[in-house]
């Protein structure tokens, strides 16, 4: 595999929509589906996602996919390929958990590399439910995305309103 470092891209708008060989799910451990980023995943691409993702808690991943690691399915109805489920760290003020939320960005490149993506959108991880302040996670999230050897392309950065947008614009230039 050649490698080399991505281009990096800024869309402001719903990761359900994005023509990319694969999307990236700010999952929870348990694959079986939540609210924000996983949500619209689930309600847009249809139910073939969930049954993947039942058959891998039936078998590799029986105790749950745990922090900071990646896996991924089928992307069902959505434009995608594939879609790369990850389980963000929540937000801690007494522990630094940013370790967990690079392995994130980086494990997601590393499955994408092993099913040939070329091209990759990524949420904001962490960031809303799991409540990382926006800046700082635009700061792991470039940072890790432009220090990671991959075969992936562009990695597109998909962000939910123009204060996250801003976030990363900051980070990017
Ligand atoms: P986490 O549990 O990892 O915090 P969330 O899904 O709650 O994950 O939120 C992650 C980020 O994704 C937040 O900044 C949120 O505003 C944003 N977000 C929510 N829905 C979408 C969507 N459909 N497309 C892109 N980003 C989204």
């Amino acid at each position: 595999m050649s490698t080399q470092r991505p281009s990096v891209t800024l869309v402001q708008g719903d990761i359900t929509e994005q023509a990319v060989d694969a999307v990236v799910n700010a999952a929870n451990s348990s694959l079986l589906g939540g609210g924000g980023v996983d949500g619209a995943i689930h309600r847009r691409g249809g139910p073939e996602i969930l049954a993947e993702c039942r058959a891998l808690r039936a078998s590799r991943y029986g105790r749950g996919l745990p922090t900071g690691q990646a896996v991924a399915t089928t992307a069902g109805r959505l434009p995608a390929r594939w879609v790369i489920h990850t389980v963000g760290p929540v937000f801690a003020r007494n522990e630094d958990r940013s370790e967990l939320l690079a392995s994130c960005y980086r494990e997601s490149l590393r499955v994408a590399d092993e099913l040939g993506a070329r091209t990759v959108a990524f949420p904001a991880i962490s960031t809303g439910i799991y409540g990382w302040p926006m800046d700082d996670g635009a700061r792991i999230a470039v940072e890790t995305v432009r220090t990671t050897d991959t075969a992936v392309e562009e990695v597109r950065f998909v962000l939910f309103d123009a204060q996250a947008y801003d976030a990363f614009a900051t980070r990017v230039h």
